[in-house]
């Protein structure tokens, strides 16, 4: 099996792992035990992963809180900020690119009554500025965006809708689960007052994940969505996971030292896979910004293709399709219908996405396998045959 799913998620690196094992064994404590040294052994490893995590981001340490995964932290930032600024306004607004994280988020909030709109996006996948800036109201509390769409790979221009959020007092946050340790963030640079980050996205491991919180110009407060021991600033009760939170810590280390030469590395690999399908193919579109994207990410459609006789016969590649299989029926992608994308694109349309342990070699038999394959449906689909 070749592994081009890292959009869904990642492998753990190594180097995150051998951090992490001495906190399940030697090092157990309880981060919150004040009273002996393997509680204070936990607790200077947890801070250490948070300065990690800040330093990637331009935030102070402080700033930082640990979670379960962006889900979580994106409903904590979203629902706790909804809950402290309800006497400010009931407005919110996100864009129809967004994971369903987010979405679903933003809905839950809508049925108890606070009002959302949901900003449509460009044809790769941009929210443009002028239409935040016309949705924008002295009513609107916060500002939802995903930085790099997990499905096409498309970045937002933060520091204009930043800029933009902030001249009109609202709260600007961003889902990054997809680009933390993938390309440059700077809260200060795109006045981002919350920002959510996904553990298992960036080699770190499975259920754990941080919420960056703004102390100061402006100082966010949120309502915690999880009540108990006080942890984590009273804002996220719960024992830390500290050997998750370690993992977590590393990985942003190791992607800040590598992160340069891994988008240039993996961005050729994602450039060769490219080529090679347009050389061999005719009816190949490219779906997502041209050059504004994660450098592991391509999505393609296949003109005259049906996604399912297409899925089928890459058996031994772990991609992704344009369509969510949802019982019975297939669904088009949410993102993809948003960029306008027509429905028979989104159904012939593959996410490939590579990440640190893809190769050259992986790269080209992806191109032999999907390529035999796209020609054996358009040979044996009666769309393709001349009447
Ligand atoms: C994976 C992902 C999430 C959810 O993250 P979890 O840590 O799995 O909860 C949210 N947003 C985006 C863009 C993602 O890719």
């Amino acid at each position: 099996m070749i592994y081009l799913d890292h959009h869904a998620t990642t492998p753990v690196d190594p180097r995150v792992l051998d951090a992490m094992l001495p906190y399940f064994t030697r090092h157990f404590g309880n981060a919150a035990s004040r009273n002996h040294a393997f509680g204070w052994a936990a607790e200077e490893a947890v801070e250490q992963a948070r300065s990690q995590v800040a330093r990637i981001l331009g935030a102070s340490a402080k700033e930082l809180i640990f979670t379960s995964g962006a889900t979580e932290s994106i409903n904590l930032a979203i629902k706790g900020a909804a809950e402290v600024y309800a006497a400010k306004g009931n407005h919110l607004i996100t864009s129809a690119a967004e994971h369903k994280a987010t979405l679903d988020t933003m809905a839950a909030l809508e049925a108890k009554g606070f009002r959302v709109t949901v900003l449509g996006v460009d044809r790769y996948g941009r929210v443009r500025p002028d239409e935040l800036e016309g949705a924008l109201t002295p009513e609107t509390i916060l500002v939802s965006v995903i930085h790099g769409n997990n499905e096409v790979g498309t970045l937002q221009d933060l520091a204009a809708l930043g800029r933009l959020c902030r001249a009109h007092g609202a709260l600007f946050h961003v889902d990054a689960a997809q680009t933390v340790g993938k390309v440059p963030l700077d809260v200060e640079e795109m006045a981002i007052d919350l920002l959510s980050i996904s553990g298992h996205k960036l080699y770190a491991p499975k259920g754990v994940g941080a919420l960056y919180v703004r102390r100061k110009n402006p100082r966010v407060r949120l309502a915690p969505q999880m009540h108990g021991g006080g942890h984590e600033r009273g804002l996220r009760s719960g024992t830390l996971n500290v050997p998750g939170i370690v993992g977590l810590g590393k990985a942003c280390e190791v992607a800040m030292a590598e992160m340069s030469d891994e988008a240039v590395r993996v961005g050729a690999l994602r450039d060769r896979l490219f080529e090679g399908l347009q050389a061999a193919l005719p009816g190949v579109a490219l779906n997502g910004h041209p050059t504004d994207r994660l450098p592991g990410n391509l999505n393609v459609s296949f003109e005259g293709v049906a996604g399912e006789n297409l899925m089928s016969g890459l058996a031994g590649l772990a991609v992704s399709s344009g369509s969510a299989c949802t019982s019975a029926s297939l669904e088009p992608s949410h993102v993809l219908t948003a960029m306008g994308i027509p429905e028979d694109l989104i159904h012939g349309s593959i996410r490939f996405g590579l990440g640190r342990e893809t190769t050259e070699a992986e790269i080209d038999r992806t191109l032999e396998i999907v390529i035999t394959q796209v020609r054996k449906v358009r040979e044996a689909s009666p769309l393709n045959r001349t009447p």
